[in-house]
């Protein structure tokens, strides 16, 4: 099982490396193979995506993936900034499916800003299409308006589409993760506005068909907003396209209360996937070994499950995070009183420790 491991720009290295030591630690035969990504290697090969890294990670079964970002590279060209190597990566790899978990441990009930009863046991899967919608549809510019409110004007458009095809390969992903989880499908559109997502409810509806076992429900974007914070327990698998996605799934890790335990996975067709936490490189704390290590640890026990075919370590993995929990350990952005603060390498310790 071959891993190309590319820890990235800010706390990157400090996460990844707790994740690493992890995936060592449970004996499997795994190839890990290192690759500079974002800002470190523009400063290495001027390009944040080089050739080489592409290559490694093309060629693996997995990409285990830190994060990208510096407010120094704000001022590069756009194709350079260190965030162009994550799209790059997507459209190379062809991940069209983005898997967020948003689960909240018992142990951190109190650190969301939702009442404990709401999120207490909250175990949602956010599934967001990852190629298509309105950030890659074509036409897309600026003009001078002919029509509209003010024909003359100077205006900005986007174009937002999907093909048949993408809407059925990201629903049968949503039922088939529902069949494996509480059989129920929430499929987030806009129908009563937009033609786009009258025809994805029209496609996932067909779809739904080869899976009378999972329940189907549509709701409204707007709608979904406002249920994950009224009541997120009602949820099991929401699926929807790339905007509306891309919001949801930030709303929705903010229901656990901490960035720093989200794991995130991104599959193509052929099961190859791009693993990383949910948050970015933290530039503000990077090098001070305090970075939450647990989301990129949870992410590598994904890529276990779903690119690695390693269901038992996986569970072991979130077994050993359930541990570290119950002990009592945190890291400074989940630490409570009573709780005991540990830095980024002492948690990787623990997991490992725990997995014994
Ligand atoms: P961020 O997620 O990096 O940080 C937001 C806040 O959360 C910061 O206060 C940070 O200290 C904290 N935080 C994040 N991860 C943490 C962890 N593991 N442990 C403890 N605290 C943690 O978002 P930002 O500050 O908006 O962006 C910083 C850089 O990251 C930017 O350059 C941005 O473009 C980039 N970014 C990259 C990715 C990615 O690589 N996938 C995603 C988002 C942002």
């Amino acid at each position: 099982m071959k891993i190309a491991v590319l820890p990235g720009d800010g706390i990157g290295t400090e996460i990844v490396n707790e994740a690493v030591k992890v995936l060592r630690a449970l004996d499997l035969d795994l190839s890990m193979e290192q690759a500079p990504v974002g800002g470190a290697a523009y400063e290495l090969h001027g390009h944040p995506l080089p050739e080489s890294t592409l290559k490694l990670a093309m060629d693996a079964d997995a990409v285990l993936f830190g994060a990208v970002g510096d407010w120094k590279y704000d001022t590069l060209d756009r194709p350079l900034r260190p965030e162009q190597a994550i799209l790059g990566l997507r459209k190379h790899m062809g991940l069209f499916a983005n898997f967020r978990p948003a689960i909240c441990y018992e142990q951190l009930v109190g650190a969301s800003s939702l009442k404990p009863e709401l999120i207490a046991g909250l175990d949602i899967l956010i599934i967001r299409e990852l190629t298509g919608d309105i950030y890659f549809g074509q036409p897309r510019g600026r003009r001078t308006a002919v029509d509209g409110h003010f024909p003359g004007a100077e205006e900005a458009f986007d174009t937002m589409r999907y093909s048949k095809p993408e809407i059925e390969r990201i629903a049968h992903v949503a039922f088939q993760a529902a069949r494996k989880r509480r059989q129920k499908v929430t499929s987030v559109d806009k129908a009563n506005v937009l033609e786009t997502f009258q025809f994805w409810k029209d496609v996932v509806t067909k779809v739904h068909k080869d899976y009378p076992d999972v329940e189907l429900q549509h709701m409204y974007v707007d709608n979904a907003a406002m249920q994950l914070v009224k009541a997120p327990k009602a949820f099991d698998v929401i699926v929807t396209g790339n905007m509306f996605g891309d919001i949801l799934s930030d709303e929705a890790s903010m229901l656990t209360g901490s960035i720093g335990m989200l794991p995130s996975a991104s599959l193509n067709a052929k099961g190859q996937g791009l693993y990383e936490p949910s948050h970015g490189s933290a530039p503000d704390i990077a090098g001070k070994g305090v970075a939450n290590p647990l989301a990129t640890i949870l992410s590598a026990a994904m890529m276990l499950r779903f690119s690695l075919n390693q269901p038992e370590a996986a569970d072991r993995i979130e077994a050993a995070v359930q541990k570290v929990l119950a002990q009592g350990l945190r890291t400074p952005d989940i630490y409570s009183e009573g709780t005991t603060k540990v830095g980024t390498a002492q948690m990787g310790d623990a997991v490992v420790a725990a997995l014994m």
